[in-house]
């Protein structure tokens, strides 16, 4: 070996100065410490002191300099000046742009503010964009998160005040067994990663529950290939084995949820199905110290899971009783369910049995004293140390949001919620839906809204119904279709708005939403609804106004565009009030700050709000003398009150010492980047579990701002306003649903958690369609962003879809094969690849890869345009006929969740064409093509 090696540098000096912010390349919100190098940005890693990732960086977030620099960045505001879809533009300046926003948006809020439909994509400033709307006045607002994960967001609220991501984790310093649900590497990256690095250091064990087996699943110690949207069955089977074996936690159930609330019972009463209520309202119990009725809260009591009541002739009993008769039914036996999920039923007794061995011969306990609300002393915390995690894999189908319930009632049975090696709540979390706002949508010409727009229901009468019983949100959250739309439903607005159902709007403003594409289902006919004409020539949807950073699929369908700026160039704040970074043992917010200048006439969106909105004269946004309130985003994130000393940011308030409430900092934003672009505070550690229950951490998060007086509550397995609206159905009460709708209502409004099959299955042909399709995200990528990342695009630049060996054998599949892939909405002719790690019925591509011509600044004969593919083009929004004339949404029937993954498709082999297809001509690109290499040279 020589000895003469050149010497090398392993430490070079990378740049002159570093910049803390934080990561948007996906939604973890990591903090990435940002090296600049005459005046660029030269490179990009980790926050150690970070509390997301404690210096971690993915492929992702390093590969943000590409991003930053990306050749497709819009430059400046455009007008259309060619046909819709065309993507003839012209540039503008921003005075003609915002001029022409306001002229369209004024007469609107002036007269009809309903007629103006703003939804936002994945955008993280939700609280300030649904003030925005409010102050607007119209009750057409919403964000992603209705074609995401609403349906594991809403069952986690109404279950138990949160769910998973960031509203919980799993305890990762005391978990034993870690099951995974439904997750690729979306919803949580760097955390998760992190987290199973952790516990595999261990020695714990973890369980992946997914047909498809890549990224987490790999590294799983068991996979359980389990067939898609029958979740929700096997995880009641589990339920079944447990409560037969009496492997559940009963000392928790009776003290903790409300398993011990008494039910009555007497299906001829109107009170049939609903609790037992004292004259204050309070759910009542019986106390094991008396034997008598007692509120749910009262000091002392010790509920009684057991003891039934009788009273004035109707039997009342505890909710536990309902839950035994439900699940010990041989419906759930693992041999009924076995064949219909895909897992042996030997398989699935084990797995239920492991689940039991850990939670209780292997407890640990923490020798923490803490006080629960009902005023009892706990000398130490008993963990049941069996963790899950799960998000849009079991969530996105029609029966997703009692899946997601199921899951939270398995975990609650065990023990396992908040408890030392369980699933923790991430402050501002745990929040019953109680403690949520209820959905909002008076419109009052001029003014704004009532309310926040998006909420939680508690019964028919929170519904969003006009007199006629109609939907007053043009995307019909709220109505008798979706009754608990937590997060209102994005992907049916354009559908909607061009039926002119519930009815015609004027505007559709849009923020970062790729809706022409990735975002949607039947892209096909989303571009004919978005450039359909009327009778008079005039765009059906007659005015769109849409706002992304890049030139993106939906940029050539709307009129104006405001070219928002790059993550790096901006300001943001991750607020409490909306999305947070916080940790189970830490409370904490975040900002952005333009660590660059745009080198292009670009604008935040957040900030061109602040401008319309005062334009406008919208309430929030001016001074009482018209004046604009606030200047910019930054002027915003600073000076904004949205409760009595609490803002969008918790941190450095007052004079800079304040921690959750205090008064307005101008400097606040300062502190933040001293800071390291964070702002953390450690939950006291004997408030650190128990969070719901316990009188320690109630005391603190009023403390802390989270909210005004301690509201302590228990679980809810039992979730009385499903019952309210089944009963509804059923004929009760004043406000009744349509005919047509009664019994899905009864069948799907349960309040406990039952399976039903996906509705695609009802009503497409099982033996011509007979294969599951999905997709996941890929690991590298964030949806459309990262197939345009001139590092990232190395690692994925086009998707095959991966069949599992059984099809690939019986078609005769080769490598490089291609396939007709055919539901009954379409056919798509994509390249196939073996996957033998897969369910055998179903197969599978990554998510958002493929692209359309002329987009994205990219080449048209690259191989995202021309090998990539969408697998949207085979989901309709709408499912196939019945027969009843009627068509029904392809979503979740309680909160309408998009059912992506019911998809049912038949594969066969094809000719290899010259490109996947459908193949659709390009659109012009508004910022011509990138260089074929791209350059970034920082330093000498
Ligand atoms: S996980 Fe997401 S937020 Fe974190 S570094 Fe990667 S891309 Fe950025």
């Amino acid at each position: 070996m020589s000895l003469d090696q050149p010497p090398l540098d392993t430490s070079p000096k990378v740049s002159d100065e570093v910049r803390k912010t934080t990561c948007y390349m996906c939604a973890c919100r990591c903090g990435i410490n940002v090296h600049m190098k005459d005046g660029k940005v030269a490179y990009i890693e980790g926050n150690k002191d970070h509390p997301v990732n404690q210096g971690v960086l993915c492929a992702k977030g390093s590969a943000g300099i590409m991003q930053h620099n990306a050749p497709s960045r819009l430059r400046a505001p455009l007008k259309r000046v060619g046909a819709r879809g065309s993507g003839e533009f012209e540039e503008i300046s921003w005075e003609e742009a915002l001029t022409m926003a306001t002229d369209l948006l004024r007469p609107i809020r002036e007269k009809h503010p309903e007629k103006l439909a703003f939804f936002t994509g994945r955008d993280q400033s939700q609280s300030f964009t649904g003030f925005w709307a409010q102050g607007f006045g119209t009750p057409n607002f919403a964000a992603h998160g209705g074609f995401c994960s609403v349906n594991m967001a809403a069952a986690g609220i109404y279950t138990m005040g949160g769910a998973f991501w960031e509203f919980g984790q799993p305890d990762w310093d005391h978990t034993k067994l870690f099951m995974l649900f439904g997750v690729a590497e979306d919803h949580d990256s760097n955390p998760i990663k992190m987290g199973i690095g952790k516990i595999k250091a261990r020695g714990a064990r973890m369980i992946g529950v997914n047909p498809i087996r890549t990224g987490y699943n790999a590294v799983a110690d068991d996979w359980v290939g389990i067939t898609p949207g029958t979740d929700g069955l096997f995880i009641l089977a589990m339920v079944h084995c447990l409560m037969r074996a009496g492997k559940i936690d009963l000392d928790y159930l009776a003290r903790f949820t409300n398993a011990s609330v008494l039910v009555n019972e007497d299906p001829k009463s109107e009170q049939f199905g609903l609790f037992l209520r004292d004259a204050e309202g309070q759910p009542q119990v019986i106390d094991r110290n008396t034997g008598k009725l007692a509120p749910w809260n009262g000091k002392g009591v010790e509920p009684d899971l057991a003891a039934t009541h009788r009273a004035k002739g109707v039997t009342h009993r505890p909710v536990f009783h309902q839950m035994a008769d439900r699940y010990l039914s041989d419906a759930y036996a693992p041999e009924a369910v076995a064949e219909r999920c895909g897992i042996s039923a030997e398989r699935i007794r084990a797995l239920a049995a492991d689940l039991a061995r850990v939670a209780f011969d292997e407890a640990i306990e923490l020798d923490r004293p803490w006080t629960d609300f009902r005023g009892k002393k706990h000398d130490k915390m008993v963990g049941r140390p069996v963790s899950f995690h799960a998000m849009r894999g079991i969530s996105a189908h029609s029966n997703g949001f009692q899946t997601c319930r199921a899951l939270h009632v398995l975990q609650i049975l065990l023990g396992s919620v908040e408890v030392p090696g369980g699933m923790r709540f991430k402050p501002p979390y745990p929040k019953p839906a109680t403690a949520h706002p209820k959905p909002h949508g008076k419109v009052t010409p001029g003014a704004a809204l009532d309310g926040p727009h998006l909420g939680y229901t508690h019964g028919p009468e929170d519904l969003l119904l006009d007199t006629e019983g109609n939907p007053t949100r043009i995307d019909k959250a709220y109505s008798w279709e979706n009754p608990m739309s937590a997060h209102g439903l994005m992907h049916m607005v354009i559908s909607n708005a061009h039926a002119g159902v519930p009815y015609k709007i004027d505007t559709l403003f849009m923020y970062m939403a790729n809706m022409s594409w990735n975002s949607s289902m039947n892209v096909g006919g989303v571009h004919k609804m978005l450039t359909d004409k009327d009778e008079n020539g005039d765009y059906v949807i007659p005015n769109i106004i849409y706002s992304d950073a890049y030139s993106s699929e939906m940029v050539a369908y709307a009129d104006l565009i405001l070219p928002d700026t790059t993550y790096l160039e901006r300001h943001d704040c991750i607020s409490l009030l909306d999305r947070p970074i916080c940790e189970a043992d830490g409370v904490a917010d975040a900002i952005r700050w333009p660590v660059v200048e745009p080198d292009r006439d670009v604008r935040g969106f957040q900030s061109v709000l602040c401008d319309l909105g005062a334009r406008l004269g919208m309430p929030g946004f001016v001074n009482e003398d018209g004046s604009q309130k606030y200047q910019d985003y930054a002027d915003y994130i600073t000076n904004h009150i949205r409760r009595p000393g609490v803002g969008p940011l918790a941190g450095f308030r007052g004079n800079g010492d304040d921690h959750g409430r205090g008064e307005v900092n101008p400097n606040q934003l300062d502190r933040y980047i001293e800071n390291g672009g964070f702002w953390l505070e450690h939950v006291p550690e004997n408030a650190a579990y128990y969070k719901p229950f316990s009188m320690e951490y109630q005391d603190w998060a009023v403390k802390m701002g989270f909210y005004d007086v301690v509201q302590p509550y228990i679980f809810q397995l039992y979730v009385e306003p499903l019952r309210k609206f089944q009963a509804a159905a059923e004929g009760i009460g004043e406000r009744q649903p349509p005919e047509h709708l009664r019994e899905r209502l009864k069948l799907t409004m349960d309040p406990l958690p039952i399976w039903y099959g996906p509705l695609e299955d009802d009503q497409v042909d099982l033996d011509e369609y007979p294969v599951h399709a999905l997709t996941q995200r890929p690991m590298a990528m964030y949806h459309s962003w990262g197939t345009q990342n001139a590092w990232l695009r190395q690692i994925h630049g086009h998707n095959p879809l991966y069949v599992p060996t059984k099809i690939w054998e019986e078609n005769g599949f080769k490598d490089g094969d291609w396939a007709k892939v055919s539901s009954t909405h379409g056919s798509i002719v994509v390249p196939v690849a073996h996957q033998a790690s897969l369910n055998a019925n179903t197969v599978w591509t990554w998510n958002a890869i493929g692209k359309r011509k002329g987009t994205w600044a990219l080449d048209e004969g690259a191989t995202e345009a021309t090998k990539g593919f969408l697998l949207n083009h085979l989901i309709h929004e709408l499912l196939p006929p019945k027969g009843d004339g009627l068509r029904w949404a392809n979503s979740d029937p309680v909160t309408g969740q998009a059912a992506w993954f019911d998809l049912r498709v038949k594969i066969e082999k094809s000719a290899i064409p010259n490109e996947a297809q459908p193949a659709m001509p390009a659109i012009k690109s508004p910022v011509g093509k990138g260089p074929s290499e791209l350059d970034w040279k920082v330093g000498k």
